[in-house]
Order: C-alpha cells, then structure tokens, then sequence
C-alpha cells in the first residue's frame, strides 16, 4: 500500500507517451499489488480514474470510479485489467483533464457517446459492461494512455484549454491558458 508519485506532463513526457504492455497473469501478487497503489494514489487525487502508466508502470490496468454524471451515484474504485472497447457509440465534444496534467481543462475532446467494455476485474473475472457520458469518456481516456495518447492530442482546437484561477472576490473562474500573461499552450 502505497501513495505513488505522479508521472506528469511535461516533465516526463517521454514516460507518459509509452506503449502499456498487457497483462499476462492477472491472479499475481505484483498486479494486486500495482492495484492497490493505483487505488491508494487515485484516492489523493481529485480524478475519476487512474492508468498504471501515470505511476510509471506500463501494464494495461486502470483504477476508475464509474458514475460520474451524477454526484449521489459515484461508485466504489473498479480496476480493469486489459480493458478492449467492444463497441461505441458516435463521438461527442466535451470535458477532458487528466491527473497527469495538473489545473488544466477542456470542454473540447470528442470521445464516444458510449462504450462497451470487456476486461478483467482485480481478482480475474470478467467485467462486461456498457457505460456512457462521462464514464464513458473516462475509460476511453484510460485506455488512451495505455497507448501513450495524452487528452491533448484529441482537442479539436488547441487553444481551448483552461485553467482555475482565484478572482478578486474568492471564486474560482476558469481563464484561457492563451490569455494568461507568460502562458502558451
Ligand atoms: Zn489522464
């Protein structure tokens, strides 16, 4: 059990953009292991989800909370071993960050309406599932990253990327990173 440091962009991009091998056992003490670090690191995070490759381990398992479209129906953390799109659904345009990439957002990556998933769950069996919305576009992000994809690449226009930043008056307003003084995308 372990809090693992971050692989970020771009600072390590070079790690960020490997291939993710699969996994050959998924009943080993290694995969358990990675897991519950993914877990114990997603759980300091304020993200939906976790690749492997973010903590420097290029094996094909994520840890991803599902039911982000509504707040009461967030589940429990699920790891997915060797996940494989079955089927999808048409793109959408909509909201991408990424762990890796801290304070950066986009409302602008096309990802699937919906996804049909198969994978392997932490203790072997198989997970079958259909997910759509923001879940969807959660393992579809994962699954990106197994393959050295950054939410970067997909963005329809580069300049609509955004960052938090404090107003006068204490809210928090998202500015372009464009129009930031000294800040270039
Ligand atoms: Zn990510």
């Amino acid at each position: 059990m372990a809090v693992k440091r971050l692989v970020l962009y771009p600072q390590h991009e070079a790690r960020l953009r490997r291939i993710s091998k699969p996994v050959a056992n998924p009943r080993s003490k290694s995969l358990r292991r990675l897991i519950q670090d993914l877990k114990d690191t997603l759980e300091t995070q304020p993200g939906a989800a976790i690749a492997a490759a973010q903590i420097g381990v290029l094996k094909r398992v994520t840890v991803v909370k599902f039911g982000q479209d509504d707040e009461d129906e967030e589940e429990p953390m699920l790891a997915l071993v060797n996940p494989q799109i079955l089927a999808a659904g048409t793109d959408e345009v909509g909201f991408d960050g990424c762990l890796s990439i801290p304070d950066i957002f986009t409302w602008d990556v096309p990802r699937p309406s919906w996804i049909q998933f198969r994978a392997q769950g932490e203790d072997g069996q198989e997970i079958l599932r259909r997910v759509r919305g923001m879940d969807a576009r959660v393992i579809h992000h994962e699954i990106d990253h197994f393959n050295g994809i950054l939410f970067l690449d997909r963005l329809q226009d580069p300049s609509e990327l955004y960052t938090p930043v404090s107003g006068d008056d204490g809210e928090t307003v998202m500015l372009r990173l464009s129009d930031l003084p000294g800040m270039s995308a």
